[in-house]
């Protein structure tokens, strides 16, 4: 899982933005039942607008999708090409290259030889990758 100050900081946003929301709409008090309804609201506020956010500046979310070579669980790639929305990574454990797509791309602009991830919705979470499938890849896993 990857956390950096920028998705702190978003999150914190969220909650604090949801915790005041809250505390508007309903009176203040201090009891459990109120502070978990402010952080629920805080996180409906960060599932619903972070994506947007997550997209318009280009960060990645916090997870990324298992190695479909090694399926490692530790996740960590190394960024080989910056094009987004459609970035090819390493595997650190395998050195495999995938592709990772961040927002629909013409198919033209999707590697043939290369596993192909598409990322749903809560894109700034990244818990949701869609494979996409392609010959090659097929290929290796049979
Ligand atoms: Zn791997």
């Amino acid at each position: 899982m990857r956390f950096s100050f920028i998705d702190f900081f978003i999150a914190s946003l969220s909650i604090a933005l949801g915790a005041a929301l809250t505390q508007f709409l309903i009176s203040p008090s201090g009891d459990v039942l109120s502070i978990v309804l402010r952080v629920f609201v805080g996180g409906i506020l960060y599932l619903s607008f972070t994506p947007l956010i997550y997209k318009h500046f280009h960060l990645k979310p916090l997870l990324f999708p298992k190695c479909p070579v090694c399926f490692n669980n530790h996740r960590h790639y190394q960024w080989t090409d910056k094009n987004w929305p459609s970035i090819i990574v390493k595997c650190s454990n395998c050195n495999s290259s995938i592709q990772l797509i961040f927002e629909k791309i013409d198919n033209s602009r999707q590697h043939d030889k290369t596993p192909t991830f598409l990322l749903r919705w809560p894109q700034s979470v990244g818990c949701r990758w869609e494979i996409l499938m392609n010959n090659e890849f097929d290929d290796r896993k049979s």
